[in-house]
């Protein structure tokens, strides 16, 4: 089966027909305990106790209506990936005073204030212009951040985030910038149908967050690595993933093709 909204096939993330869209209160519930129980079993592989994994359900393209559902099921924390999406959508939903929003793609310097305002959390700080502009916006609102370094895991162009070879660099100057708290990293695994080249990235962000911790400014402990995406978590938690960032899985299928959101990333990779 396939439909024109479908990225080319052979990729793990192309499975579009694997997932419904969510509907109502029960369709959540039920997908949630769905990934739960995913997540439960990756962990026992692996000998992880599951508390230490979050599941940040990804709402993006998703209208306001879905999302109330989604909070309806328990969801107090939703992950977009476009800072004036977020946005918008915190604007529209303040009502719920405890639905908190996870920010986990680009930022670009004039939309800082966007995040500094609306965010509880930014999964992809991965230059220093933005964590000076992020933190001038977040000085203004008297507000804080917990921030993650996105690393580029498959030195792939298309893919957002820095080299590894140079975060040990960029973690250093982080100090300065007191209003975010520097929780972990965050990476992109390559788009590709063979499970061991994605599972080489998931690797690759561990063993660079273990030489890191040797020798870390003071005051960054770097626990979390924020890995894994509906196609591919379970690997990500075998590999050590402290936080899964789970949309269509949970929320249905997307007719945005994830080239939207990194240019060239679904593309190939047959
Ligand atoms: C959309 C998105 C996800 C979730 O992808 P799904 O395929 O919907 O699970 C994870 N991380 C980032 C950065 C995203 O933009």
């Amino acid at each position: 089966m396939s439909s024109l909204n479908s990225p080319p096939t052979g990729t793990l993330h192309a499975l579009h027909d694997r997932w419904p869209q969510a509907k109502s209160v029960d369709d959540f519930r039920a997908n949630l305990a769905a990934v739960h129980a995913r997540i439960a079993a990756a962990c026992q592989r692996a000998g992880r106790d599951p508390a230490g994994v979050r599941l940040l359900p990804v709402s993006k393209t998703k209208p306001e209506d879905t999302l109330r559902l989604a909070y309806a099921a328990g969801c107090r924390m939703l992950g977009e990936n476009k800072p004036q999406e977020a946005h918008r959508k915190w604007e529209g939903m303040r009502d719920l005073t405890d639905l908190q929003w996870s920010v986990i793609g680009h930022l670009q310097t004039n939309k800082a204030k966007l995040v500094a305002q609306c965010a509880s959390e930014f999964q992809a700080l991965d230059s220093l212009r933005v964590a000076e502009a992020l933190d001038r916006r977040l000085q203004a609102e008297g507000r804080a951040l917990d921030v993650f370094v996105q690393v580029n895991t498959s030195d792939e162009d298309s893919k957002y985030g820095l080299p590894p070879a140079e975060v040990a660099a960029f973690l250093r100057e982080l100090p300065a910038f007191s209003a975010q708290r520097v929780k972990g990293l965050m990476t992109l695994a390559m788009f590709s149908a063979e499970a061991e080249r994605v599972r080489a990235c998931f690797v690759q962000l561990r063993e660079l967050r273990d030489r890191l911790r040797n020798d870390l400014p003071s005051g960054l402990t770097l626990d979390q690595l924020s890995m894994g995406m509906s196609g591919d978590f379970e690997i990500a938690i075998e590999e050590g993933a402290t936080v899964v960032r789970v949309g269509q899985a949970i929320f249905g299928a997307r007719a945005t093709p994830d080239s939207h959101y990194w240019p060239g990333g679904a593309q190939e990779e047959a």
